[in-house]
């Protein structure tokens, strides 16, 4: 699943391998998901969700549910 994480909190993970802007980024209403910090958020994405990425898809899944519909930007591209 895609989570969302700002610049300071990138992830510390293998499988979030790309990540997409949300629309409007960064005055976006997405941010970052840890505790106490309020940056606006990257959505990383698992290889899979690359996948899907390239494929067209543009609304992904993150923690809670929530879908969050992402520019057309990939990272590394
Ligand atoms: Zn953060």
């Amino acid at each position: 699943m895609a989570t969302a994480l700002c610049d300071e909190h990138k992830p510390k993970d293998s499988e979030h391998v790309s990540y997409a802007l949300p629309l409007g980024y960064p005055s976006t209403a997405v941010t970052c998901d840890v505790v106490g910090c309020a940056n606006p958020a990257r959505v990383w994405l698992t290889a899979d969700e690359r996948k899907a990425f390239r494929a067209g898809e543009r609304l992904f899944t993150i923690g809670g549910g929530t879908r969050v519909r992402v520019s057309d930007d990939l990272f590394p591209n």
